[in-house]
This record gives C-alpha cells, structure tokens and sequence, in this order.
C-alpha cells in the first residue's frame, strides 16, 4: 500500500465525517476543481467554496468519474455508488486530512515564508539539495490555503526532505498553513509591500507570518528584518546573515561583479568565506543569499555550498504559450518535470483549442519517489485522460516503459539528441505542443528548434493577471448577473484565441467581437461560447448562421437585409441582440423607434430577441453623470416595450468596464467586460484596486553610439543631447504601434530600471533614447510599459487613452501568453 493511499473509510474517521458509505474506495488524488479531473475513481472531490460554490460542480464531477465526495453538512446531494462525507467546512477538512497525512511522517521539513522570493528560494533549495536528498515541495506556487494542503499530500516514505512554502494575504492564515506543514527548520525570505492592503501595518503582517516558525529548531532570516521582533522570534535557534551587521552568523561584506556573476565575500565562524551567484540583479543575489545561509546553517560545507551554488539556474515558473513552426503553438515548460507540475501543464494544454491536435514532449521524470513501473503507470494514465494525440518520450525510463502508453501516435528515444535528430520524421504541423523536460535533458534546445524565432519586440501577456481582473469584477456582480466578455480587435491587441480560450475555460457567459471574419476566427479555433457580433455584415450572413454567430440588429435597414436572407435560407427562431441608442449616436435604435421595432418582433418566426442593450458613453465620469441617469431612464423604458410586445425575458445589459463598479443599480442580467479584463479602468478612484495589468511590451537595444553634445539624431536632424553623452537604437518604431508623437522625448523608456527620454523622430522600425549614465549594451531589454510603467502614464504623454495605446501594438509584434 502505497503511503499517500486510504481508503475512503479510513478518511471518514480521520475527518470524523457523517454520511454513509455505499461503496468503499481506495483514494491516493484529492480534487477540488472540476475541470482538472485526473484519477478520477481513486479521487476524492471537495466541494470548496470559493468565488463560485464548489457543490454546483459536482455533477460535472460525478459525469467526470469521481465517486467520492466531502461536502457541506446539509447538502441533499445523492448519487448511485457515490460516497458522500458531510462536513461542516469543506476547506477545514481538506487541510484536517492533509494536517493527518503530514503528522504521519518524521522527516525535515524547510518552512519558507516572506513577501517576495519564496517560490525562487524553494526551488533554489530543491536544486541545491536534490544531489543528497529526496526531496518534496509545493507544485509551482501553490502556497495558499488549499495549495498548502494540496502540496503536502505528495509526502511519501521516500522522501527525507521537505521543502514548503506558505502564502498569506491576511491574519489569522498562517496558523492553519502551519500545523499542515509542521516545519522544523523555518526559512524568512524579503519582506516588501505586497499584501499589505490585508494587514493593519507592516508589523502585523511579520508578526503573522512569523507564526509559520513557532515550532521550528532553527530559522535562517536577515539579521536587520527582525531587529524589532527579539522577543517575538518563535524558533529555538536563529542563522542569522546580513550585509551590514558584523554580529550575524553569515556576515557579507563585499560583493562584486565578476562577468555575469556576483562574488561575496564573507565571514562565518571566524574565517572568511566566498560564494559565486551567476545572477546581477538584486532579487536574486539576496534569494541565493538566503539559500546560501540556509545551506550552512543545516551543516553543508562552505566549499560544497558555493560549488552548488555556482550552477544555480534561473527558475521559470511559467508556462510559456509560444508561436511555434508551421502553425503550432508551443507551450514551454522545460525546466522541470514531476507528476504534479506534468498535470498543471496538461491542464494548461486541455485549456488550448486553437489546434485540434495535441502533442506532449516529455523526459524521464526523476525523483518522484515512486517505483518506475507506478510512476510511468500513473503518466500514461494522466496522458490518456487528457486526451494527448501524440506522445513523444526522451530518456531510457519513458523508452523501456512504452507499452504503457497508448496515444494514437507515440515515438520514443533514449535522449533529446536522438530526438531531434528524428525530429523531421516527427513532421509536427497544425498542433499544440507541450515541452516539459527534467533539466538534465535540457529540452530548451528542442523549444529552440521549435519556436518561431521572434522578432525582438514582443508584447507578453500575463494570463494569470487577466483573470485575476475578471474575478475582480466578478465579485462586484449582483448574484446571478452574466459577464460578456470584450473579444473585439484581438481582444484589445492581446491576442484573440488564446484570451478567448481562458475565458471559455473559466465559464464566461458570452464573448463579443465587432466583425463577422472575428467570430469565424473564434469558432476555427476551438471557441464554443455564445458570440455576439456587434457589427455584422450583410454580405457575411451565410457565415453568421454557418458559424452560429449572434447578430447586433441596430437598424431597420439592417433588420429587413437580415428578414430577407433569413425568409430566403429559411433560418426559423435565430438569436438576434437588439442594441438601442440612449445617447451614444453611434449605432442602434432611437426611443422614436421603438415602437415600429415591436411591430416588425411581433411574432415574427425568424428572430428570437436573445438581448436588448445600449452603450454608456461616460460611465467612468462624475462630470455626466447626469447623462447617464437619462441613458439609464431611456434604456429602461425601451426594453420594458420590447418585454411586453415579446411576452418573453430576454438578456438587458447597459454596463461596460467603469459602469460595473460605479453604477452598479444598472448591471442587469449581463455586463459588458471590455478594458478591465485587461487591467484599467478609468472609472475607478484609485486605478490600481484590485486590477493588475495584463501586458508588458518589451524591445532590445540593437545598438549603443556615443554622441557629441550638439550633434543631431534622426530624420530632420530632430534630436541632439545637451551634453557629450550615449544613445541607445531600441527596435521599435510607428510601424509597431510606438506612434510618432512619442518622439524627441515625450516617450520613455525603462532601461535598467531608469526611465529614459526618446531622442529625435520615432522612425518606423526603430528609434533612439538617450542612455546617458547608464551601463546599457546591445541586446539589453528595453520596456515600453509594463505593470510599472503603465499604459494609463503613455496615454497622458501623447495626449490620448489607454485603449489606442493597447490597441495600437502592431500584429507584427509577436505576443507571448505565459500561466503560472
Ligand atoms: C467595446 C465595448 C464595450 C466594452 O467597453 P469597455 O469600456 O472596454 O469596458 C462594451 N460595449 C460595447 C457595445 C462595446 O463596443
């Protein structure tokens, strides 16, 4: 019997859970989302409360497989075959039973805990310790309270380390994180600003998290961070390092730069010490630091901490979406692989439907702690449950266990240059691919090959932040109110299928987008949602019903062209969206219309009224909210006449981003979520509650030149530098959306942190910025926004507003998605 395996029996007594038990089950997989289904009879499923209500998902589980559920006291949910555990808190029960399975194992466990930098620190640790030590950790980030639990559900016998993370965003959290983990030796990482809207002030929140350590033998942390908090320090013994303060046990007292590494030097035990970091920045020097302190204080040696050191790679914690070779996409994930972070990766590949064809590229997995013939049994599983078309497998574990797998099409090879020596044969064409290696097999040389090479400027896309701001909004809705997301002009430039796919996946209502041909590009890649089309052609309606498009009729002219090929194709019942005009002049019908529109309804066999909406034109300002009141009047009565000529209910919808929050008597049955999702709002007193921006564009320095004081830069000798100084030629000009009107320095730029002025005319492809004072070399990033320097700040400086900025980025402009 395998550790991580009970009986559904069992579980019921460890929870001391009510309920029946119809049918016993082995359970070694706890679920607690509906769409990531992966063993499915030997999972069980908890019905979590969260932004949506975890019991709605149940029968999705129950059609999925899953027979073993813990639910709330009182749900009268019954099932044949299925086994029911009543609880009185879901979440509570999730963390008991992993609280038990923690307490069943005396191994180490590292207990990480900070602001900043502990995802980077365990993953450091788990690179540094794996040569010696068996180690287990949190998947990816999954640090929170159902991360947490979820995470030390993976402890076997196997293992004699563990190393876990804990995120909090609020008091009273960490109690509970810790009596999950039961770490022994507690690691603090930097401590900044992010959660401290949860807490009273910065004191709480260290004193909240320092409740992670209260049982620990030994805590490693900066020496200045807790100079305050002497008596509030839980752990019996401190490893202390600091670069200031000679009495920490690791004193460092120089660093400097040696090529692309930091060296420090230090003193620790009487005698000086050194360590090479390959990373500059700062982050990551003072996260190595924190790894080279733990290291020393559980007992290494300083030579062997700086030998492991020195190789430290850079951590990616994230899936990358790439443009691939002949029409792939390519997800990128060839950094690591173990079973928990092979089914994120899935999971990211199921959400993908701009390619019919599913492909995985997967190493040996190492140190999983399992027997090969359990572990590769459980990958092929989760392969075959994800529906993968083709399987290619590296390494001679995957090679002698391929009978295991049955895809449609496999290939297997003993290590990645076989691979890619067959790699025509592979003919990858029109497919997603996932690439996820160990490291050891280095798989960045086949993402290499099967990558379309980007141009240098690209526009990256934070996937996780878009959805971070639909759930924003969607906890502004009243119960029960819809969301149409805002699809048009490629999702506002960032990018249609792969914006579109998330927001299918995480059950959007509607999607809209302005043209016909944009609503046929949803449907060819895999989007199944109800679209609206906002500005629908009559020449394209044999495309609008073949694709099952949904129209805008705001006009009369409109509505006869739309009867007349409807009577024509006999298309009976079609759903139309009525769009009135309240004040917006743009499209739709006029109060004076209405009442010929309801006679034109009146049993009219072609057209079913799917909605009715109008447009706000200045939801985002106080100055018209006077306006807006008489949109809202206008819009009421319109579709009260609509309503009753009808005799039916139909979908009435009014609010756009700034109007969910600030008016939000007029959301409806829907709203209309366009710029939010990509993080601005206008309308909102502080702009940065809640809402994170989505997209970073990003160039490189193709050149750097010394220019004299006075010289000229530029078509029309536009530009010069007032005195002897350095330019920087970044590769990005009007042609990629970096408009004329941000030259000869109304533009800027960050450059190594510092923000710098254009020089001279923006040019087409490219233009120049001053980097005076600054160590910028050829090939260094240059950013044009990012969630630093925002997009809201480029509109002020050329005087227009955010969606031109966005919309703006040129489709030459190659757009990277990356989930984390
Ligand atoms: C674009 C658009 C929206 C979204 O507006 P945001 O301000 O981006 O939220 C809503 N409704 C209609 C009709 C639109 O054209």
């Amino acid at each position: 019997m395998l550790s991580n395996q009970y009986t559904i029996t069992e579980i019921q007594q460890i929870l001391n859970a009510d309920g029946d038990i119809v049918k016993d089950y082995t359970i070694s997989t706890l679920l607690t989302d509906s769409r990531r289904i992966s063993s499915a009879t030997a999972g069980l499923f908890f019905a979590l409360s969260g932004r949506r209500n975890g019991h709605e998902f149940i029968a999705e589980a129950y059609a999925a497989g899953v027979r073993n559920f813990v639910v709330r006291q009182g749900s009268d949910i019954k099932a044949p075959e299925a086994n029911f555990l009543m609880v009185a808190d879901v979440l509570a029960a999730l963390q008991n039973l992993a609280a038990y399975h923690r307490s069943r194992f005396n191994l180490e466990v590292i207990g990480i805990t900070g602001s900043n930098g502990k995802t980077i620190v365990k993953e450091w640790l788990y690179q540094l310790m794996s040569p010696d030590k068996n180690i287990v950790r949190n998947p990816k980030s999954y640090n929170s309270q159902i991360g947490v639990p979820l995470s030390i559900w993976q402890i076997n016998e196997k293992n004699d380390l563990g190393i876990f993370e804990a995120g909090i965003s609020t008091v009273d959290e960490m109690d509970k994180l810790e009596t999950i983990i039961k770490p022994t030796i507690g690691v603090l990482t930097h401590i900044g600003p992010a959660h401290d809207e949860g807490f009273e002030d910065r004191s709480q929140k260290m004193l909240e998290k320092l409740k992670l350590f209260k049982n620990c033998r030994l805590l490693i942390h900066n020496y200045e961070q807790l100079l305050d908090y002497g008596e509030d320090i839980p752990a019996e013994n401190c490893f202390t390092w600091s670069t200031t303060f000679k009495q920490a046990d690791l004193y460092v007292f120089s660093g400097t730069v040696i090529s692309k590494n930091q060296y420090l030097r230090a003193m620790y035990k009487g005698q000086e010490i050194e360590c090479l970091i390959p990373f500059l920045d700062e982050a990551s020097v003072e996260n190595a630091t924190v790894c080279w302190a733990t290291m020393l204080a559980m007992g290494y040696a300083p030579a062997e901490a700086d030998n492991r050191i020195e190789r430290l790679s850079a951590v990616s914690m994230r899936l990358e979406l790439k443009t691939g070779i002949n029409d792939c996409s390519v997800i990128d994930d060839s950094y690591n692989s173990d079973l928990q972070s092979l089914e994120i990766a899935l999971n990211f590949l199921t959400q993908q439907n701009q390619h019919r064809k599913k492909t995985v590229i997967l190493s040996d997995i190492y140190q999983s702690g399992l027997q090969a013939d359990v572990l590769y049994k459980q990958v092929a599983d989760l392969i075959k449950i994800k529906q993968v078309d083709k399987f290619i497998g590296v390494g001679q574990s995957l090679l002698s266990h391929q009978d295991f797998f049955d895809t449609a099409e496999k290939h297997f090879y003993p290590d990645t240059a076989s691979m890619l020596q067959h790699l025509r044969a592979l003919s990858f064409k029109d497919e997603t691919i996932l690439i996820k290696g160990s490291r050891s097999f280095e798989f960045e040389r086949i993402s290499r090959v099967l990558v379309q090479k980007a141009h240098e400027t690209i526009l990256e896309i934070n996937l996780n932040a878009l959805l971070n701001n639909l759930n924003f909004y969607r906890s502004k809705l009243k119960p029960g109110v819809k969301v149409m997301a805002m699809v048009k002009a490629f999702s506002y430039g960032s990018g249609t299928f792969e914006v579109a796919n998330i927001l299918q996946y995480n059950k959007v209502d509607y999607l809209a987008v302005a043209y016909i041909d944009e609503g046929v590009a949803l449907r060819n890649t895999g989007i199944s949602l109800p679209i609206m089309i906002l500005n629908p052609e009559a020449s394209a309606f044999d495309k609008l019903t073949e694709f099952n498009l949904e129209p805008v009729i705001y006009s009369f002219g409109l509505f006869d062209d739309y009867i007349k090929y409807a009577r024509e194709k006999n298309v009976l019942n079609y759903p139309i969206h009525l769009k009135i005009d309240t004040g917006m002049h743009r499209l739709g019908f006029e109060s004076a219309d209405i009442e010929t529109l309801c006679d034109m309804l009146e049993e009219n066999r072609y057209v079913r009224v799917e909605s009715i909406f109008s447009h706000l034109v200045a939801s985002e300002d106080k100055k018209h909210d006077e306006f807006t009141k008489t949109q809202i009047k206008k819009f009421e009565s319109a579709f009260k006449q609509v309503e009753n000529t009808l005799g039916y209910k139909v979908i009435k919808h009014l609010s756009n981003t700034s109007g969910i929050i600030r008016w939000p008597g007029a959301q409806y049955d829907m709203v209309r979520l366009g710029i939010g999702l990509y993080g601005i709002d206008t309308g909102m007193k502080t702009p940065d509650t809640g809402l994170q921006p989505i997209a970073s564009l990003k160039t490189s320095i193709a050149q750097v030149k010394k220019v004299k004081a006075g010289e000229t830069i530029s078509y029309s000798r536009s530009g010069s530098l007032p005195k002897d100084g350095k330019i920087a030629t970044v590769r990005i000009g009007y042609a990629d959306g970096y408009l004329r009107a941000f030259g000869n320095g109304v533009g800027k730029m960050l450059v190594k942190g510092q923000l710098v002025p254009t020089v001279g005319n923006i040019t087409m492809d490219m233009c120049m910025i001053d980097v005076t004072g600054i160590d910028a070399r050829e090939g260094d990033e240059v950013i044009i926004f990012n969630e630093e320097q925002r997009i809201n700040e480029l509109a002020t400086q050329i005087g227009t507003i955010p969606y031109e900025i966005l919309t703006n980025v040129s489709q030459r402009v190659k757009r990277v998605y990356f989930y984390e």
